[in-house]
């Protein structure tokens, strides 16, 4: 049986769905067997309807007890789900028996929830159609993030990673944390790259601990079980409650659609697109860099590196019109916000410069406002001001937000494969 879920928490009151999810991998073992890791699944970044990072969670149990485990998820879907939050819409879909066809939906159905905006309208009639056991409360929005769950635990390959998750003890929730940073710091050395994003030593902050008021005390991502639990091992903090370890699609891309052209962008999607600066970079008032993209049809765009993505704003300002690069980001309000560029090839910078003597071959000086240049030795003279080539301040490759910036689904470049490759850290 496959149970998923989502839409259970709220921005103020706290609650957090990956901590249902690890709840119910622990109190489900009374009625069957687990089956694998349990999932923990990013679907669209640009979903305005989200809390914090639009996460859904799918469990899959071998057992001969569905109905009472039904009972056991819906009552504490009902017991802990922020309900009060207008914002709040839990969806949770339990689904047994499956066929081919129903397969077929479902994984389709996950990959649109990773890349494009879903109606409810569309989750209820996928329900109605096969049939299945989905049950959403209030206006059912939660249906589509359990549905997509659900096509996350049905289809087999698809890129992932880990992330360990540790949960606080109740009584600590909305209070401050306590973990050791120092602690954090050596899990780190003694992880990285095989764990990624526990730190950002650019922006010298932890980032493995929230700040909100939801139950996480940390998270630890990275490649594999063994190397997330190694970490954790290694970190010093209060008690915890438990903790659970999800495969996920976090890190990824897996969000990030390929599109030849501006045209064929849309609000509320993510893209990776090939073109060039159009414009010098600007910074405007709030601290966001902005710049136009022209892709190869001549058509521009406005292109973003706002102010939580820190540090990358001064790569974004060393960028000049007609450099070639490749956009990897999502566009909201008409424009499209970077978390990584390609620089594939930089134009030439070039500074204006007294023309040399063809004579004496020395530097030529001015001979007045608007009349040129001479050679006080050889009285030679020229109209026009000579071009010399500047050394540019970025090298071409792959550069990336920093860890303190990184959407959950944002590959980080420490993954990737290749010699330009500029990781954050
Ligand atoms: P939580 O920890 O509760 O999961 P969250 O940040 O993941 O918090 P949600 O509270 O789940 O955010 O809110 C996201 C809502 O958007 C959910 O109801 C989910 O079903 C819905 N949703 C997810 N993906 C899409 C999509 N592609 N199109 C439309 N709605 C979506």
């Amino acid at each position: 049986m496959i149970i998923s879920f989502d839409d259970t928490d709220s921005r103020s009151l706290g609650m957090c769905t990956t901590y249902l999810g690890a709840l119910l991998m622990d109190e489900l073992k009374a009625y069957g067997k687990p089956a694998g890791l349990p999932l923990l699944i990013r679907l669209n970044p640009t979903i305005p309807f989200k809390t914090r990072g639009n996460a859904a969670v799918a469990i899959k149990i071998e057992t001969s007890e569905s109905e009472k485990i039904k009972k056991h998820v819906i009552q504490r879907i009902e017991e802990l789900a922020q309900m009060e939050d207008e914002n709040t819409n839990p969806g949770v879909v339990f689904l047994e028996n499956n066929n081919d066809e129903v397969k077929t939906a479902l994984t389709a159905f996950f990959k649109r929830a990773v890349q494009h905006v879903i109606t409810i309208q569309e989750a209820k009639g996928l329900v109605e159609k096969y049939e299945l056991d989905g049950r959403g409360y209030k206006n059912s929005r939660g249906l589509i993030g359990a549905l997509a769950g659900c096509g996350a635990m049905l289809e087999e390959e698809w890129d992932h990673t880990y992330e360990y998750l540790s949960y606080r003890q109740k009584e600590a929730w909305g209070t401050q944390r306590f973990v050791n940073e120092n602690s954090v710091i050596r899990a780190d050395d003694a992880t990285y790259p095989h764990t990624w994003d526990n730190r950002d030593i650019a922006n010298n902050m932890v980032v493995c601990v929230p700040h909100s008021p939801d139950p996480v005390l940390y998270g630890i991502r990275g490649k594999t079980p063994e190397y997330i639990s190694h970490a954790a091992s290694m970190i010093e903090g209060e008690v915890t409650e438990r903790h659970a370890i999800y495969k996920t699609n976090q890190g990824t891309d897996m969000h990030l659609i390929p599109a030849e052209s501006i045209s064929k962008l849309q609000d509320m999607e993510s893209y990776i697109i090939q073109g060039f600066v159009a414009s010098n970079p600007r910074t405007i008032e709030g601290g966001h860099t902005l710049f136009l993209f022209r892709d190869k049809e001549g058509e521009e765009m406005e292109c973003a590196a706002f102010e939580p993505t820190k540090n990358f704003r001064e790569l974004i300002r060393k960028l000049l019109p007609g450099d070639h690069i490749t956009i990897y980001g999502s566009v909201k309000n008409k424009t499209l916000n970077i978390e990584k560029i390609d620089v594939i090839e930089l134009t030439e910078k070039y500074r204006k410069v007294n023309p040399l003597c063809p004579k004496c071959e020395k530097s030529m000086k001015s001979a007045g406002k608007g009349q040129g240049y001479r050679c006080r030795h050889c009285k030679t003279r020229a109209d026009k001001a000579a071009r010399s080539k500047v050394e540019r301040e970025i090298k071409p490759g792959i550069y990336e937000v920093p860890p303190c910036a990184r959407r959950h689904l944002s590959m980080p470049l420490i993954r990737k494969e290749g010699k330009d490759i500029h990781p954050s850290r």
